[in-house]
């Protein structure tokens, strides 16, 4: 049985109290809170195996290079992808898209007069990434455009593909909307169109609020978070198809990247670390792995139901207050909710709500654009994780409806 009320007793952070009032957590799409496990684990590891990897003899380092090759094992499972060289270990989901950027961009395979495709939606991690790209190259961005209902205009996107389309980049989940993307239908058309077309996922929003086949969608590359997943800031992971990564040039130089060194010519080591240079966020890792086992342990289906049970409860009860203008269709979405409401900043109702101990976030959601064509300076947005309630989303569409009622 799913039960939030024991998940919760796992996160410490969640028995804090907000001016006085429990805290109701609802900006999981920003960060989500970690779990004891995940805490345990980072702490684990440098109270037990601290040590650096893959260039000792020593046990500790033997002990913590271990402990990381498990880690990349189980990221790469979670996703389905091929082998776990396949997987890199970044930064975060921002790190994942500039590298595939750079790295298509230094082999030389982009240039003038070529095209690569993003959509309205986008986080500026999957925009500016490619601006600079064509900055650098000459090639330029085309934009998926939104029908009506601000789910991507499919008809538009097809025409936007020809001969000259050389990456498609596009996110999973939309972190502004909640909108679920039909990225399988983009790929397939992408590949159709050219073959060599180079297909990007941002799965920053999708990663464990949905189930997540890398090649059932069909993609070239998957870039991801660690803390939008119960882990840790600072560490993320980007897959890309093995082929793929392995013919194309490194990035970052430096030690753990090369196979040998000498003053007139380096050879570069193979993947994963071919794009790992330097020493790598160790901790984080092993916390990642933590994290999905987590997520795999508390049975992913399970949370994605409870999150959608919960989104459905809040979009209804959403509908029912006056002035409120939900963002995009009730489904396919993630568990995120966008709303603008006549004549109330968002601002000051995430301010009016923080008070009453509810964690919303406003504003622009780094996607400008997308706000632009809304014509809107930002949004107020609701974002659920497995170890939200039903009684929280009664209590913040009671809240909704007060603050709402003080601000108009
Ligand atoms: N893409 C999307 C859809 C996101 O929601 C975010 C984080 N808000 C990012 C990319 C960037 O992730 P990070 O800041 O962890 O690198």
């Amino acid at each position: 049985m799913f039960d939030p009320i024991a998940i919760r007793s796992q996160f410490p952070i969640l028995s804090t109290k907000v001016h006085g009032k429990p805290l109701i957590y609802l900006d999981n799409a920003a960060t989500t809170q970690k779990p004891l496990c995940v805490l345990n684990a980072s702490r684990q590891y440098y109270e037990l195996m601290n040590a650096n990897i893959h260039r000792g003899a020593h046990y500790l380092s033997q002990l913590a290079t271990e402990a990381h090759e498990q880690a990349r094992v189980t990221v790469s499972e979670f996703i389905g992808a091929n082998r776990p060289e396949e997987l890199l270990f970044t930064s975060g989901c921002t790190m994942s898209i500039n590298l595939v950027a750079s790295i298509l961009g230094l082999s030389g395979q982009i240039g003038k007069g070529d095209e690569i495709i993003i959509s309205t939606t986008e986080h500026h991690s999957n925009i500016v990434p490619w601006q600079m790209l064509c900055e650098r190259t000459g090639a330029s961005l085309k934009i998926i455009p939104l029908a009506n209902n601000l789910t991507w205009d499919m008809i538009a996107y097809e025409q936007l593909l020809s001969r000259k389309t050389k990456i498609v980049s596009v996110g999973h989940i939309s972190n502004a909307l909640g909108i679920l993307n039909p990225v399988e239908k983009v790929a397939s058309l992408a590949k159709h169109n050219n073959p060599a077309t180079f297909v990007l996922i941002d799965g920053a929003q999708a990663i464990s609020h949905h189930l997540i086949d890398v090649k059932a969608i069909g993609c070239d590359f998957y870039a991801f978070s660690g803390h939008k997943t119960y882990a840790p800031t600072g560490i993320g992971a980007l897959w890309g198809k093995y082929d793929i990564l392995d013919s194309l040039p490194p990035w970052l130089g430096g030690g753990e990247m090369i196979r040998e060194v000498s003053f007139e010519k380096t050879t570069y080591n193979k993947l994963p670390f071919k794009y790992e240079a330097g020493t790598p966020n160790i901790e984080g890792a092993i916390a990642l792995a933590e994290a999905l086992r987590f997520v795999e342990k508390t049975d992913l289906p399970n949370i994605i139901s409870h999150e959608e049970r919960l989104t459905q409860q809040a979009l209804e009860g959403l509908k029912q207050i006056p002035g409120i203008r939900i963002l995009g269709p009730d489904s396919p979405r993630g568990a995120v909710i966008s709303i603008l409401i006549n004549g109330v900043h968002h601002y000051d109702l995430g301010t009016i709500l923080d008070q009453m101990g509810i964690a919303v976030r406003t504003g622009h959601h780094c996607c400008q654009p997308l706000m632009n064509s809304l014509g809107t300076t930002g949004t107020t947005r609701i974002s659920f994780a497995l170890y939200n309630t039903s009684e929280e989303v009664d209590i913040m569409l009671t809240s909704m409806n007060r603050a709402i009622s003080m601000l108009s």
